[in-house]
């Protein structure tokens, strides 16, 4: 896998879609999800931080984080200013508030997720029918395409363990 291809071809699936289309979802909360510290920030997905050398122009720091995936291999979380050039920002957070559910092997649909619901509106209110239709079906896009890579599919099931862990115990 050669993670520059394969993230420039994730940040595409995604291209201009946003939760809730030409609004700025951020005007509800102030931009909490981009508030985030070494135990808060975005979680990369594998290799991706090798996007990221170049970033820390952009204070763009890269933390150790306790998510595991796979044979116990420990994800990176990205750490920014608060602001960022958009066209450069990790695959989380194009994707947040959703995350992947493993819906049969291989196979991951996205769902809201659970542990957002403190601190983003969009994923307390529990109500994809706010969402933008066209987000939705870029991210199931983008969850289509990184199941075909051996490399990302364990991180998948993991973020989907944990959501389903996390619904089990708290929802
Ligand atoms: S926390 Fe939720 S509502 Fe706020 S900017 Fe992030 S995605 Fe949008
Ligand atoms: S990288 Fe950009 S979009 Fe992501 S949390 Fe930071 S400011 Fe927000």
């Amino acid at each position: 896998m050669d993670p520059t291809e394969t993230y420039e071809i994730a940040y595409r699936i995604i291209g201009k879609n946003t939760p809730l289309g030409k609004l700025d979802c951020g005007k509800l909360c102030g931009h909490a999800c981009c508030l985030g510290d070494r135990h808060t920030g975005m979680l990369l997905f594998p290799q991706e931080e090798k996007l990221f050398a170049d970033g820390l122009d952009q204070s763009f720091t890269l933390h150790p984080s306790p998510f595991s995936y796979g044979n116990g291999k420990r994800a990176l979380l990205l750490v920014c200013s608060g602001k960022c050039k958009r066209e450069i920002r990790p695959l989380s957070c194009r994707i947040f508030p959703l995350v992947p559910y493993k819906s049969a092997p291989a196979s991951y649909c996205p769902i809201l997720d659970p542990r957002a619901r403190r601190l983003c509106p969009l994923a307390a209110a529990n109500d994809r029918k706010l969402f933008n239709p066209e987000f939705i079906t870029a991210v199931q896009r983008l969850f289509r395409y990184l199941a075909l890579f051996p490399q990302i599919r364990p991180f998948l099931d993991a973020l989907s363990k944990e959501a389903e862990e996390y619904l089990r115990f708290y929802a």
